[in-house]
């Protein structure tokens, strides 16, 4: 979990290949259907733009969808939950699996990094929701929606927070170390 530009997408496809995890990233789901075209792809995109949240039916049965696939569950989930509804849906979801959360990361950069960094890839990968605008709905809804989950996972005892400015490999190795301890 982390601000959008912490680094998740990233560091995710790094910790997914080092742990042999199948990555799941909703973010990556919506714009394949925007790619695709298909009418989820264009109600979603709408939103997407905006920097507002999908409905929680909608990726919640996405995600079903890719979990149903797999025996054993053993999974990195990017940019998902976002909301409380989210959480307790997964959690139930994955209770019906017999399976259950290990751990939460928690990415942290400062936001003055985070817009100079979501601009620079703007750029560079042409996101159309990555101009200054939707960056700026996207970290309020970030702060609004999505932080208060870290609380229901750190009362879990699964956060672990771990600081996402460096290199990427600094970083990859903080989180690699943060799982191998205690959460906080
Ligand atoms: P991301 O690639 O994770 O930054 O997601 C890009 C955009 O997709 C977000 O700003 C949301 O509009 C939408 N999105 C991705 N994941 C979710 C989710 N779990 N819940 C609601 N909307 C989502």
């Amino acid at each position: 979990m982390g601000p959008p530009g912490a680094g998740k997408g990233t560091q995710a496809n790094l910790l997914a290949v080092s742990r042999h995890l199948v990555k799941l990233s909703t973010g990556d789901m919506l714009r394949t259907h925007v790619k695709a075209g298909t009418e989820l792809g264009a109600r979603a995109k709408l939103v997407m733009d905006e920097g507002g949240l999908v409905s929680d039916d909608i990726i919640i049965s996405m995600v079903k969808a890719e979990l149903d696939q797999l025996d054993p569950i053993r999974v990195l989930l990017d940019g998902f939950p976002r909301t409380t509804g989210q959480a307790e849906a997964l959690d139930e979801l994955l209770a019906s699996y017999g399976a259950g959360i290990d751990a939460a990361i928690e990415l942290r950069v400062d936001d003055a990094e985070l817009v100079r960094r979501l601009l620079g890839r703007g750029q560079q990968e042409g996101r159309s929701d990555d101009n200054e605008a939707t960056i700026r709905r996207r970290m309020a809804v970030y702060h609004e929606q999505t932080k208060p989950l870290l609380d229901y996972y750190r009362q879990q005892g699964k956060v672990r927070d771990v600081d996402g400015v460096g290199t990427t490999d600094d970083v990859f190795q903080r989180i690699d170390g943060a799982l191998e301890t205690e959460p906080v």
